[in-house]
């Protein structure tokens, strides 16, 4: 069933070029509406258990790298269709191939610094708001 819930991080290369406040703005006005959000850095080995899923991919090991490599802001999202409509807002993973007005056509660097994560499934964004938020019911 869908749900009106995702999860989103701004990474470290958008968080470092400042880019975290266009972002959200881009964010609020495509009709998400923040429950809960918080700014920490991930540590390399944080980082290996929230991609844990990638362990096998040949990129692993410098994604882990690439997102403990400095701060980050981490965020609940709700809005009607939300997992879906927020990978829309996104755009694919390599900005080379996003579509324009993305957020990844606007701020990505690369297809690893890519600006922005989304949740990809319902099941996925209800575990990954679980792995950095608690009692998010009691928000918004
Ligand atoms: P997403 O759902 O669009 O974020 O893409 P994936 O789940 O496939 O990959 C997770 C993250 O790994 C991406 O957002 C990128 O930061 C990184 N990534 C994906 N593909 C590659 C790749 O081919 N090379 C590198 N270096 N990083 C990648």
């Amino acid at each position: 069933m869908a749900t009106n819930r995702t999860f989103t991080m701004i990474k470290p290369d958008a968080f470092s070029a400042g880019n975290s406040g266009a972002i959200l703005k881009m964010i609020e006005e495509a009709g998400f509406k923040i429950i809960a959000m918080k700014a920490t850095q991930l540590t390399p080995a944080t980082a290996g258990k929230f991609y844990e899923v990638h362990k096998e991919r040949p990129f692993y090991a410098d994604l882990c790298a690439y997102m403990s490599s400095g701060p980050i802001i981490a965020a609940i999202l709700e809005k009607e269709n939300a997992v879906e409509d927020f990978r829309k807002l996104i755009g694919a993973t390599n900005p080379a191939d996003a579509a324009e007005g993305t957020i990844r056509k606007i701020f990505a660097k690369s297809i690893e610094a890519n600006a922005v994560h989304g949740s990809d499934s319902d099941e996925n964004a209800a575990i990954e708001g679980n792995f950095y938020f608690s009692q998010i019911e009691r928000i918004g």
